[in-house]
C-alpha cells in the first residue's frame, strides 16, 4: 500500500541541496557566543545550514530546558553574519509562530512530539498557509504509521516541502546505541512514500561521538538523501548532549571522509546484478521450503507431546539447541548473534504451534 501525499522537494534559495543534504550545529542554542562561535566555523567548513534547539523537551524537569525565544535573535545572526540557512525544533503552536516570526528557514518535529497526535495536528494548524519546510522525526517508539500519520496531518494542512529524520527508537534491550537503528522502518517509510527525501540523525542513534562517522556512512548506504548531525564549539562543555556532540572539525573530517555509492544500477552492472539476485531467489525457496518442513515436525512434536502428557517447553533442550546453532554458525562464518536471534523467533512460533496443536487436541 502507497501512501499519497502532495509533496514539493524541499528547496532554500540559492543552495543546492545535492546528496548528502546536511544539517549540523549544537544540540541547543545555550549563549549567544557559543552559537556565533559554532556557526562561523561551520559556515567556513562549508555547512549550508545550521540546527540549534531553542526549546528543548528534557526527560526530567530542573535539566536545560533550552533558552527560549531569547536564542531566535542569535539564529537571526547567524543568517545575517555567515549566510547559513537556520533550523529549529516546534513543539507547539506558540514555538511555530515566535521560529516564523524570526525567519527560521526550516523546522522540524521532534521524536517524542511526533509520537503525540494531539501536538502534531496542532503544530499542523498553526503552520496553515506557511511554504517552510519541515522535518519530522520518527516517533520515539517504533510506530510507523505513527510517523506517516504526522506527515499526514501536515500535509492536510497544505505543508508540501515535507521531510523525514531517521533518529532511531527506543527499545528496553540494551545496544551499544542511545536509540535502535531499525533500518526496517525508515526503508518501509521510503517504499510507502518514495518522493519523500529521508535524512538520518547518527547523533541521537548513537549517543556517542566516536560512532558518529560509520552511521553517517551506513545512512549514505542505504541511499538516504542527508544526514543532521549535532556540532559544537566544544562539546565536552554542551548543556546538553554532550557525549554525542562533535566539533565543526570532527564534522568536517567525517563529512570528507564519506563515500556515496552508485544508486544507479547501470546496464554493465546489471547483469550480474541480476545473476546474484536469482541466486538468493532460489536459495530463499530452499530456505522457505525447509522452514515449512521444520514446522510440520514441531506440529507432529506437539501431537507426540499431548499425547504422552508432556509439556511442550523443555528448557534443556532449547538451551542445547541455541547452544549448538550458536557453535555451527561461528564455524561457517556467520554471525552466532544474528544466528541465535533468528533460532529465537522460530523456536517461539514452534512453540505456538504446539499450542495450537495441543489446543485443538484436546477439544476432540
Ligand atoms: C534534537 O534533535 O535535539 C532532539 C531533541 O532530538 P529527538 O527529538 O530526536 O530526541
Ligand atoms: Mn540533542
Amino acid at each position: 500500500m502507497e501512501t499519497k501525499l502532495d509533496l514539493e522537494p524541499i528547496t532554500l534559495p540559492g543552495v543546492e541541496l545535492a546528496r548528502p543534504m546536511v544539517i549540523a550545529g549544537p544540540c541547543s542554542a545555550e549563549t549567544e557566543e557559543q552559537v556565533m562561535n559554532t556557526a562561523r566555523e561551520l559556515a567556513a567548513n562549508g555547512v549550508k545550514i545550521f540546527r540549534a534547539g531553542i526549546w528543548k523537551p528534557r526527560t526530567r524537569p530542573g535539566a536545560f530546558e533550552g533558552i527560549g525565544s531569547e536564542g531566535l535573535a542569535w539564529m537571526q545572526r547567524v543568517k545575517k553574519e555567515t549566510g547559513m540557512f537556520v533550523s529549529t525544533e516546534v513543539a507547539t503552536a506558540h514555538h511555530v509562530h515566535e521560529a516564523i516570526k524570526y525567519g527560521v528557514d526550516l523546522l522540524w518535529i521532534g521524536a517524542r512530539t511526533t509520537a503525540n497526535p494531539f501536538a502534531v495536528q496542532e503544530i499542523a494548524d498553526a503552520l496553515r498557509g506557511t511554504n517552510i519546510p519541515v522535518f519530522v522525526k520518527n516517533p520515539v517508539n517504533p510506530d510507523l504509521e505513527l510517523w506517516i500519520g504526522a506527515f499526514e496531518r501536515l500535509n492536510r494542512a497544505g505543508i508540501k516541502k515535507l521531510g523525514a529524520i531517521h533518529r532511531g527508537f527506543s527499545t528496553y534491550e540494551k545496544t551499544k546505541y542511545r536509540n535502535h537503528p531499525m533500518w526496517q522502518i525508515p526503508i518501509e517509510l521510503h517504499r510507502r512514500i518514495p518522493d519523500l527525501p529521508i535524512i538520518t540523525d547518527p547523533s541521537h542513534i548513537t549517543g556517542d561521538c566516536n560512532l558518529i562517522q560509520d552511521m553517517s556512512q551506513e545512512a549514505m548506504d542505504m541511499n538516504f538523501d542527508g544526514l543532521i548531525i549535532e556540532s559544537h564549539e566544544c562539546p565536552a562543555q554542551a548543556w546538553s548532549d554532550a557525549k554525542q556532540q562533535v566539533t565543526p572539525a570532527h564534522l568536517k573530517m567525517i563529512l570528507d571522509s564519506l563515500v556515496l555509492r552508485e544508486h544507479v544500477v547501470g546496464d554493465s552492472t546489471k547483469q550480474t546484478l541480476n545473476e546474484l539476485r536469482g541466486e538468493i531467489d532460489k536459495l530463499d525457496v530452499v530456505l522457505l521450503e525447509t522452514l515449512a518442513k521444520r514446522m510440520k515436525i514441531s506440529e507432529e512434536i506437539g501431537k507426540y507431546k499431548y499425547e504422552h502428557g508432556i509439556t511442550i517447553l523443555q528448557e534443556r533442550r532449547y538451551d542445547e539447541v541455541l547452544q549448538s546453532r550458536r557453535e555451527k554458525a561461528e564455524k561457517q562464518g556467520l554471525n552466532p548473534d544474528f544466528v541465535v536471534k533468528f533460532y529465537e523467533d522460530i523456536h517461539e512460533e514452534s512453540v505456538a504451534t504446539q499450542n495450537a496443536v495441543m489446543k485443538q487436541m484436546s477439544k476432540k
